[in-house]
């Protein structure tokens, strides 16, 4: 079996072990020696965390692990024209409208109406369904006037127009199964703000559809994020990918690893003198990639 996959790092910080996994999963996924094809996306729209120096050293520790990917390296940065005008269909089709709503503004009421907050499934506070709470036209007036805010897609318009709608993790984590896209799961999330025309969510649907991913590779954390993807897909006319999500990779104290823990960057690994087979062999993987030459 072959397939299109991608490994689509942000360059914010060094790689870790878990970043290892991720990309060898994807590559292992496209199947390359048989046909298949493995990409390598830079997601690096977030200017302000994103640096040059860590997608140099990403492209460093690709190599030496011996993972090549196909054609050139792709970066989001590049391609911010494209999410413009993918938004702007969102907005003229009346799936997605600005919202006006700070953060502590969301925070705020929720207190005031006594209520817990309703948390999504990645763990941010739901925000639902109010459509900004203004009429249309009132909204584009606000928006002309200056004042920041987001775009956030209008789920229950989406579905109520292109659903009802599903998708497919062909994997064996726990998100295997074919799921009923749902508005609740993570509710109207932001897909742009005034100043970047596109959120992780836009930019990541219009460019696995663009570079031809077939299959959508990714760690568990993420699998979510597949119903808004698979919204997005369906009110810009995208093709539709399987996903396959992954187990998530545990450091030394059995804690999920993650950027902001200041795991063992696979830098530091490498400086300590270790092999790209070790590193393999830590993550329990047996059909990795010969060593570069
Ligand atoms: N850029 C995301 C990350 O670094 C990966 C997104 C994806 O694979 O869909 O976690």
């Amino acid at each position: 079996m072959t397939a299109v996959t991608r490994f689509a790092p942000s360059p914010t910080n060094h790689l870790h072990l878990g970043h290892a996994y991720s990309a060898w999963f994807a590559w292992t996924a496209a199947g390359t020696a048989a046909g298949g094809r493995f990409l390598l996306r830079i997601e690096d729209i977030d200017t302000l965390r994103c640096k040059p120096a860590f997608e140099a050293a990403i492209l460093e520790d690709l190599a030496w692990l011996g993972l090549a990917w196909d054609g050139p390296v792709v970066r989001q940065s590049a391609r911010l024209a494209l999410y413009r005008d993918a938004l702007g269909r969102l907005l003229d089709d009346r799936l997605a409208y600005p919202c006006f709503c700070s953060r502590s503004d969301i925070a705020r009421e929720i207190a005031e109406s006594g209520g817990a907050p309703h948390l999504d499934a990645m763990g941010a506070v739901l925000f639902r369904g109010t459509g900004g709470g203004l009429a249309p036209a009132a909204r584009e007036d606000r928006a002309a006037s200056g004042v920041p805010y987001a775009i956030r897609l209008d789920a229950d318009a989406v579905l109520a127009r292109h659903g009802p709608l599903c998708w497919t993790d062909d994997g064996e984590s726990d998100a295997a199964g074919t799921h009923a896209v749902s508005a609740a799961v993570l509710g109207d999330v932001v897909i742009a703000r005034r100043d970047v025309p596109a959120s992780y969510h836009l930019a990541v649907a219009i460019d696995d559809a663009a570079q031809g991913v077939t299959l959508v590779t990714r760690g568990a954390d993420l699998a979510p994020a597949s119903h808004i993807h698979r919204m997005l897909q369906a009110a810009l006319g995208l093709p539709v990918p399987t996903w396959r999500h992954h187990r998530l990779i545990a450091g030394a104290d059995g804690h999920r690893l993650a950027k902001r823990n200041n795991p063992l960057t696979l830098r530091m690994i490498r400086e300590g003198g270790a092999s790209p087979a070790q590193v393999w062999a830590r993550l329990g993987v047996a059909d990795y990639p010969p060593p570069p030459v």
